[in-house]
């Protein structure tokens, strides 16, 4: 109890610290609490290699890996950032992702073909067994063009569905809150998005979102804080990874677990990742998730529990923070489901920090990564100098997982290094 206090007095005064979940469990006994097992996982990856077909048609630039959206497993130069043993750390690129540059992609444009694919399917005109080349039909098209997708979004979740959306013939409409960038409203509205801003916060833009989408009933909602096909779409990833580390020799063991760092707002794209590698590796990875100290939205939910629903203001944050992807102020109810007992951990970071490895990022290897991007390089450092750091950590082959930035333009990037 004592500890708790003391965390929350850190939270309370913005220091950047390392939290251990205080509610994890061993993978077993977790999963047979979450509402879905593993089979979440192994259902999202078939219906990946399902779409592949139409997506390479889609875009042209996944024609190279077949429709598959992954990004390349890097290895961090010794002076960016070494690793407490004797390997390299490992960059999971997801800054690099196709099509969008950032994890949304692996979440947002999952959920939307899974929903263009259900509407065609209801009317009669897919036939079971059928190459995902159908969607493309013009029946079906006329079909999309009468149903819009809405969601709420400080930017990269919007660019991602509006995308697809507008891709696949559907119409789409974008909630941003008032961090939204405005490169970012640019570009979708060039998409032919339609995109309202809001005063409010991201929990606010969400809101208006739903309240908007429930009142059309051809407007299909994809809700940030309560998706399973978002959270599915993102642990998939897991199986990416899973093939790069078998390529690459590395295997994950007691002996040397797997560190996993990664970016975190309202907990659906990290948590759907923790959930898919503990899926593969259970005891052998641990998870932690990296939040703002103005916005630990994941962090605060988890230590409150499940019986009262907390947001990050609760505990005097004040949701201001660079990291414009992770300035949510209250985490996914269905994320927090699933991950509250298989997460390992929290870290959270300033905003300084993550200029700083935005900066160091760019200059040692040349990864243009956003701030939010950036957050899981500061964790690993952070944790690097915490004398109450975990056991496992100084065995394990550590992975910082970078999700977004390498569509940021040209003067937005050279803004953050200055
Ligand atoms: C959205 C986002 C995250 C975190 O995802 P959540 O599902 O909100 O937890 C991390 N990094 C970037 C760049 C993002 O856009």
């Amino acid at each position: 109890m004592t500890t708790k206090l003391n965390y929350e007095e850190r939270i309370r005064s913005g220091i950047a610290s390392y939290v251990p979940n205080p509610n994890v469990l061993p993978a077993d006994e977790a999963f047979q609490l979450t509402p879905s097992g593993p089979g979440l996982v192994k259902e999202a990856v078939a219906d990946w290699t399902y779409f592949a077909a139409l997506l390479a048609e889609l875009f042209p630039e996944l024609a190279a890996s077949s429709g598959r959206i992954d990004s390349p497993l890097l290895d961090a130069h010794s002076d960016l950032l070494s690793a407490p043993g004797t390997q390299a750390v490992r960059i999971k690129a997801d800054h690099l992702l196709p099509v969008t540059g950032t994890i949304k992609a692996r979440g947002g444009i999952y959920e939307v073909l899974v929903y263009a694919r259900k509407l065609a399917q209801k009317a009669g005109l897919v036939a079971h067994g059928e190459s995902s080349l159908v969607l493309l039909d013009p029946e079906v098209r006329a079909l999309f063009a009468q149903h819009s997708v809405v969601t709420g979004s400080t930017g990269n979740l919007g660019y991602s569905v509006g995308l697809a959306a507008r891709t696949l013939g559907f119409g789409a409409e974008v909630h941003m809150s008032a961090d939204a960038k405005a490169w970012k409203i640019e570009r979708l509205r060039k998409l032919g998005v339609v995109v309202h801003t809001h005063h409010g916060d991201f929990s606010a833009a969400v809101g208006i979102a739903r309240d908007a989408a429930r009142a059309t009933e051809s407007a299909y909602f994809v809700d940030d804080e309560d998706s399973l096909a978002l959270f599915q779409g993102y642990a998939a990833a897991a199986w990416d990874l899973a093939a790069q580390l078998d390529a690459a020799g590395i295997e994950v063991t007691a002996g040397r677990p797997l560190a996993v760092y990664l970016p975190c707002g309202v907990g659906g794209a990290p948590g759907g990742v923790t959930f898919g590698l503990k899926s593969i590796w259970g005891d052998h990875v641990h998870c932690i998730l990296v939040e703002p100290v103005a916005a630990p939205a994941v962090l605060v939910q988890t230590l409150a529990g499940s019986e009262r629903q907390v947001s990050a203001y609760d505990y005097g944050c004040n949701n201001q923070t660079i990291a414009d992807g992770l300035a949510v102020p209250s985490a996914s109810r269905l994320a927090i489901q699933y991950i509250s007992r298989l997460a390992a951990g929290f870290v959270t970071v300033a905003d300084r920090e993550l200029l700083t490895w935005v900066n160091r990022a760019w200059k040692a290897q040349s990864l243009r990564l956003e701030p939010s991007a950036a957050a899981g390089f500061a964790a690993l450092d952070l944790m690097r100098s915490d004398a109450n750091g975990p056991s496992w950590f100084e065995a394990a082959t550590h992975i910082v997982w970078t999700t977004g930035g390498a569509q940021l333009p040209d003067a937005e990037f050279a803004a953050l290094l200055r």
